[in-house]
């Protein structure tokens, strides 16, 4: 990359297989495609789209809804694409050359990337035996006075779910903003997106792509302030959530309640699927999130893609699972007990 500048070399991009065939675990989509009343609904809507005008650029008819569903203003609301765009709206938004960025550690990678493209400094924080260690977190905000705190939860890639106390003992130490990343949150045994609301330096993200099945249509929003949400804005590109996406979401989550059957599969097939790991033998962490974290073998990840299933492994050594349908979480399973039954 001849033209790059210096300080962006040393990055690592972003990189997701585009996998089509087989069983996909690894990206922690939906196994469930969108619910047929939704499509039907919008392909009529679609029909009478203006397509030869720019989409509407304050995304007033989805940002309503989305204010409806979480008795919010529709100025406490903003759309982007994908929860990537607005996450990275308020890094650039806040960040001068140098600023601390303070991240539970592993977390969602983009992070880091987010930070680097500001020339921010990023200091991850370790989780202690996979749990988020707010005390720890706490004494570094206090040495470090970040300007952002990032918070998954359910976070990407151990399933870790933070309380609601931890999360506003750590707005309430900080004079930074807390990015509040909900991308799970449908899984998890309780929501609280309200808190974007109740505290003036949360920002809470959450997304279309995980519970709603669709990331295809890349559309992302947070909550949080009027004053937020305008900083938000000023940053964002615009135009850039497409005319057909806006429809789309704004169909789904008036119908979010369609969406609620495959939500609870998902959730009880985890439970599932951890229950029949620790059989097995291997140590799985709990997870409030649609996938499992667990050690998995480089054989037994090969013999995986060779049936062509198809989990994350990272490069520091565990693995990540989506949850799928039940009959894919059976061939999983079949595999792994075929694997188990060899070595014994
Ligand atoms: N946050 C987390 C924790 C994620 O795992 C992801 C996607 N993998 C995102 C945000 C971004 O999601 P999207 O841009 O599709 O909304």
């Amino acid at each position: 990359m001849k033209f790059m500048k210096k300080s962006f070399k040393n990055m690592e991009p972003y990189f997701s297989k585009n996998i089509t065939d087989g069983i996909i675990l690894n990206a922690n989509e939906s196994p469930y495609n969108v619910p047929d009343k939704i499509i039907d609904e919008y392909i009529k809507r679609i029909k009478k789209l203006n397509f030869n005008r720019y989409p509407d650029m304050a995304a007033t008819d989805l940002c309503n809804a989305i204010a409806n569903k979480f008795n919010v203003s529709n100025y406490n609301v903003t759309v982007g694409v994908g929860s990537d765009e607005l996450i990275e709206s308020a890094f650039r938004a806040t960040l001068e050359p140098n600023d601390i960025v303070l991240s539970f550690s592993p977390s969602f990678s983009m992070y880091k990337v987010f930070a680097e493209l500001s020339l921010a400094k990023f200091i991850p924080i370790d989780f202690k035996n996979n749990k988020f260690d707010v005390d720890l977190m706490l004494k570094n905000i206090k040495e470090y006075n970040p300007k952002l705190v990032l918070v998954c939860s359910p976070n990407n890639p151990n399933g870790a779910f933070l309380e609601e106390e931890e999360i506003k003992r750590i707005a309430s130490s900080t004079n930074g903003l807390v990015l509040l990343d909900l991308a799970y949150i449908d899984f998890a045994k309780y929501d609280y997106t309200y808190l974007g609301m109740e505290f003036e330096n949360i920002i809470a993200f959450r997304t279309f792509s995980k519970a709603m099945s669709l990331p295809s249509i890349r559309v992302g929003y947070a909550i949080s302030s009027k004053d937020n949400i305008d900083m938000i804005n000023a940053i964002k590109p615009p135009y850039s959530v497409t005319s057909q996406s806006l429809i789309l979401a704004e169909i789904a989550i008036k119908n979010y309640d369609l969406y609620k059957e495959n939500i609870e599969k998902i959730k009880s097939e985890r439970n599932r699927l951890i229950n029949e790991f620790i059989k097995l033998g291997y140590e799985v962490l709990p997870s409030e999130a649609n996938f499992i974290y667990l050690n998995i073998s480089n054989d037994l990840y090969k013999l995986l893609e060779e049936n062509k299933i198809y989990i994350r492994k990272f490069k520091t050594g565990p693995s990540r699972i989506t949850v799928g349908k039940e009959e894919e979480n059976n061939a999983l399973l079949e595999v792994v007990k075929s694997y188990e039954n060899c070595r014994n």
